[in-house]
């Protein structure tokens, strides 16, 4: 199926890596013009160029760390200045630490906002004009399974990220007018190599820690970064131009509610 993002312009957060790597990869294989972003320059240059070669796409490196406010005004800036406009913006970063909610003090919270939230509205500031200019445009926000399920230790990214999904919800009636969706995924256990540090960081083997989330899933294994990919380009290509507002688990069946 061609998804028709030949000559789309699309901008991919925490790319240099994991899942926002696959996303940028995916959205390039299927023709789009990609500008990543990541903190550090090196790996991302170097995905830059990766995904150029297997792809034929052209793709723009910008360096930058999504918790401020000129870093995301910088992305945007090198896009439009470098490119037509914006018509499709991925929100992909990292995550705040783990740890009991009470255990956190205002300024871990502030960061945490800083990180989650604050990054995804900034961005969305950024690209609502051009997206406008353009007759549309599609947003999608990678948050995780824990802000649906919560999980113990999760408490920042959770609450953070259901601000997320909150947010999500009011701009797709607030944009839908100038026909730019905005789309949350959730993401269950991926093959990251975030998840891959989870899976060392403790005194248990990682194959041990690793078979014990492989048993929570229904589907019986861990996801791969392209299994969100896959939807995400569903999502913000035109095939998906009446999705929006949605909030969609890629969690090999974690999460359990009827909702
Ligand atoms: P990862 O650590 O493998 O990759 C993260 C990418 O984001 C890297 O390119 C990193 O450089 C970049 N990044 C991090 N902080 C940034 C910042 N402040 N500014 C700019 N770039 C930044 O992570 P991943 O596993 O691909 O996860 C991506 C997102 O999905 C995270 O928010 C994570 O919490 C979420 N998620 C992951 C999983 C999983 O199992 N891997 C599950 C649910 C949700």
């Amino acid at each position: 199926m061609d998804l028709h993002l030949k000559d789309k312009i699309a901008i991919v957060g925490g790319a240099s890596q994991g899942i926002g790597y696959s996303i940028a990869h995916t959205l390039a294989m299927e023709g789009a013009t990609v500008v990543i972003t990541a903190r550090r320059k090196e790996p991302l240059l170097a995905s830059a160029r990766r995904i150029a070669e297997e792809t034929g796409a052209r793709v723009i490196p910008v360096a930058a760390d999504l918790r401020t406010e000129s870093a995301c005004q910088e992305i945007v800036g090198r896009t439009l200045d470098e490119c037509s406009g914006v018509d499709i913006l991925v929100n992909n970063a990292g995550a705040p630490p783990l740890g009991p909610v009470l255990s956190f003090d205002d300024a871990a919270w502030e960061r945490a906002v800083e990180q989650n939230l604050l990054s995804v509205i900034r961005m969305i500031r950024q690209v609502v004009p051009s997206m406008e200019q353009r007759g549309g445009g599609s947003i999608l926000n990678i948050t995780a399974i824990s802000a649906i399920q919560p999980i113990p230790q999760f408490g920042l990214s959770v609450a953070t990220w259901s601000a997320v999904i909150g947010l999500a919800k009011t701009l797709a009636l607030e944009l839908a007018a100038k026909q730019i969706k905005i789309n949350t995924i959730c993401p269950g256990y991926i093959n990251t190599p975030r998840l891959q540090k989870v899976f060392a960081a403790g005194d248990e083997p990682a194959d041990d820690v690793q078979a014990k989330l492989c048993a929570e899933v229904p589907l019986g294994r861990i996801g791969t970064p392209q299994d969100i990919a896959n939807l995400v380009a569903l999502l913000v290509s035109p095939r998906g131009s009446y999705i929006t507002g949605t909030t969609t688990q890629v969690d090999g069946g974690l999460f359990r509610a009827t909702r």
